[in-house]
């Protein structure tokens, strides 16, 4: 059997996208030959955002759990499809129900944000939905002073310095990979190009923020360099980001704030991955997602919330 081209199994998902109406959607930190075949691309937010707005009745997901969750909190009359149900987010699933409600209890009721970055069931007992970009007008939009932010504790400190009126509680928890990023990696980034602007996602910790020249979310950090008349870029998010702005921006340069930030569960996903599940969804075999009822209402609350206080 002759090996096929990566070219070859994208004509093959293209057509059988085609043959069953399925919509895909890749996050921005999936690999090229992903984005290209995706007609949604994009951060967490714009992804969920989107899966609403298509017409399609099948979405296929290509990213981690919990943007497939989302998909399906936002739309439950759709059938939700994972490209690889073995890619989850670690701090999606960092804590407990049990634990966020016995913290809440302790801190005497307060209210409780969720970073979009959380299982359904932790946005089940949470109050309201937050993205990393709507996270400061949301917090400042609410009418209650004592607020459990869970689970980034860096994205945390962010939102507590731009709402210095509110009072913030955390758990010790944040993305394994962006939280990793030190000072030291930081400095040395900044010697190595001192013509280059730093963009940093909120998820680093807050040291890094503080030097960078733009925090924000994935989306925000694209837009910025995007639109700069600067030429170059330190990128404080994870590394394909770097390699997508370079593909966008040929005459600009990008550089990563140090080469170990890559998160593995956003690699776990291949071109292989998605022709299978579409196969399977052909054949009528394909497993759909599907959620407790009991988490539906609570959850989709939650983000229904994020949309009413300025998601
Ligand atoms: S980069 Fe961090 S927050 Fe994003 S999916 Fe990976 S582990 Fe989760």
């Amino acid at each position: 059997m002759t090996a096929r081209t990566l070219y070859e199994v994208q004509q093959h998902i293209l057509q059988l996208k085609k043959e069953t109406g399925v919509c895909i959607l890749a996050h921005s930190y999936q690999s090229p030959e992903i984005l290209e075949i995706a007609d949604i691309t994009g951060d967490s937010y714009r992804l969920s955002a989107m899966a609403g707005k298509t017409d399609a009745a099948r979405l296929l997901l290509c990213g981690v759990r919990f943007m497939a969750e989302t998909a399906k909190l936002l739309n439950p009359q759709k059938q939700i499809y994972e490209a690889n149900p073995n890619a989850g987010c670690p701090m999606a699933e960092q804590f407990s129900p049990e634990e966020i409600l016995e913290k809440k209890h302790a801190l005497g009721d307060c209210a409780v944000v969720a970073y979009v970055n959380t299982s359904a069931a932790l946005k089940a007992v949470s109050d309201v939905c937050v993205t990393s970009s709507s996270a400061v007008e949301i917090v400042r939009n609410m009418p209650q002073q004592e607020i459990l932010f869970i689970p980034d504790c860096n994205l945390g400190a962010y939102v507590q310095q731009q709402c210095p009126e509110k009072k913030l509680h955390f758990l010790k928890g944040g993305c394994p990979y962006h939280g990793a990023v030190t000072v030291a990696e930081g400095q040395a980034a900044k010697a190595a190009h001192p013509e280059a602007l730093m963009l940093v996602h909120p998820e680093c910790n807050p040291a890094i923020s503080a030097m960078a020249d733009y925090v924000g979310a994935t989306s925000g950090i694209m837009q910025f360099a995007k639109q700069s008349d600067a030429k170059e870029f330190i990128i404080g998010t994870e590394i394909s980001i770097v390699m997508h702005l370079a593909l966008e921006c040929p005459k600009k340069r990008f550089y990563p704030i140090t080469s170990r930030l890559i998160c593995p569960d956003m690699r776990v996903t291949t071109l292989m991955d998605i022709e299978r599940v579409l196969e399977q969804i052909a054949a009528g075999s394909a497993e759909e997602l599907l959620l407790p009822d009991a988490l539906m209402a609570p959850a989709r609350h939650c983000l229904d919330e994020m949309l009413r206080l300025g998601g």
